[in-house]
């Protein structure tokens, strides 16, 4: 499946730019200035040479759509509850929308005629990965008791979490394989810009020549892992709210960390430096890609910072 497309055809260096679904906003108004704003790095760094495949976050949005989706079977008794992997399948639409517009525009605005394209794309898990028996992803909005009891006679999970309320809990198994890789590189053959694996991808498991949707939510940060691994990317930029990644952090002796070998990076994982659910899942994935073949690096920084990430001059570099 891994493979080394770095041909002597390819001068430019090949990123895969992973943008945190937080940083998207909670509406339609703050999701178009927030893809906006996005784009304008993002085409700064098509300008500067770069191939670039931009994949993102959805987990606000996700839950929001479920959530609405939810409430449109309730009053339709015709009407079933969408699938997850449908409402996966949503995000991906509405986010890349904007994420494909904003960037043509920006691009044209520095004279560059690119074609953008954002791609709906499946990603293919394991029917036997553990995180189907033990779903551990809350989505969606905190709920009270009547209506998470509303959600369990509907069969899903539904945990309270940490005193807030209850919350919907999905599996979040690994990423496999990509159905629509080649269509992503061939698209950037011809000097497109992507949009992929959006919300970490649709949840599939093949069955014989079928695929079908699972319930679940691929982590964004692992699925751009393994679409980099798989273009042959130079460079994993994960964006999100904070400049570096730290030890200790959020404590008095908090130390922010600028460049760290994979090894470091597998120790300090396994001391637990990394919140579960929102930063481990981004050095683990910067250390999949990173160990994957020499040369490769990641970079975990804001979205502001990415050019100057990439030039070295700030962020958390993980390297081999
Ligand atoms: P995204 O939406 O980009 O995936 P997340 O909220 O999931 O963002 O993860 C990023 C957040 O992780 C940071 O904003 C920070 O609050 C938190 N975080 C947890 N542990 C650390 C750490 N060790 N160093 C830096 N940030 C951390
Ligand atoms: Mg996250």
């Amino acid at each position: 499946m891994e493979t080394e497309t770095r041909g002597s055809r390819r001068v430019n260096k090949r990123i895969v730019i992973a943008l945190g679904g937080n940083a998207l906003g909670l509406n339609f108004q703050d999701q178009m200035a927030a893809a906006g704003r996005a784009a304008k790095i993002i085409a700064g760094l098509v300008r500067d040479g770069y191939e670039v495949v931009v994949s993102h976050g959805n987990g606000p949005q996700v839950g929001m759509i479920d959530r609405a989706m939810g409430m449109l079977a309730a009053e339709e008794p015709d009407l079933a509850q969408a699938p997850l992997s449908v409402c996966v399948a949503m995000t991906q639409g509405y986010i890349g929308y904007d994420l494909q517009n904003f960037l043509r525009e920006e691009l044209l605005r520095m004279g560059i005629d690119k074609p953008v394209t954002s791609l709906v794309t499946q990603v293919v898990v394991d029917r036997s990965d553990e995180a189907f028996a033990n779903p551990t992803k809350p989505i969606g909005r905190f709920m009270d008791r009547e209506e998470a009891a509303a959600w369990e006679r509907r069969g899903c999970r539904v945990i309270e979490d940490s005193g807030r309320g209850y919350r919907r809990v999905v599996p979040s198994p690994k990423p496999v394989d990509i159905v629509e890789i080649e269509t992503i590189r061939s698209l950037l053959d011809c000097g497109q810009v992507v949009v992929a694996c959006g919300g970490g991808g649709i949840p599939v498991v093949r069955e014989g020549c079928s695929l079908r949707g699972v319930s679940a939510v691929i982590d964004k940060d692992f699925a751009s892992a393994r679409l980099a691994r798989m273009i042959g990317a130079d460079y994993l930029v994960i964006l999100t709210a904070v400049e570096r990644v730290a030890v200790n952090y959020a404590k008095p002796d908090q130390r922010w960390l600028s460049r760290i070998s994979v090894e470091e990076a597998r120790a300090y994982i396994a001391q637990g430096q990394f919140a579960p659910g929102s930063m481990l899942p981004k050095v683990e994935a910067a250390v999949e890609f990173a160990s994957s073949l020499p040369g490769r690096r990641a970079l975990i920084t804001l979205l502001e910072k990415a050019g100057e990430g990439l030039k070295g001059e700030t962020g958390t570099v993980i390297c081999a």
